[in-house]
């Protein structure tokens, strides 16, 4: 198997996360302090979180949009 090189949550690619990683398979936004910050399994839930904090990060709606589109092929949320 080839080393993931995107979150398997949110689908973000590794190479755009600009926190420091402490898991090989999701990003610094859904791991973090040893455990995933949102441990629910609603991914309507996730994707509300998801955009909002994309928002919060000065990400434009559009953009927002599309990204939290492309999390339901993540990994984590395949049925
Ligand atoms: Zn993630």
């Amino acid at each position: 198997m080839k080393p993931n090189t995107a979150c398997e949550s949110c689908l973000m690619p590794f190479a755009k996360d600009p926190g420091k990683r402490e898991s090989d398979r999701y990003c610094s936004y859904c791991f973090k302090d040893g455990t995933l910050c949102y441990e629910g399994n609603d991914l309507k839930e996730f994707q509300r979180i998801s955009y909002s904090k994309m928002r919060a990060h000065g990400v434009c709606v559009l953009k927002a949009r599309f990204f939290t589109f492309l999390i339901r092929f993540a990994p984590r949320w395949r049925k």
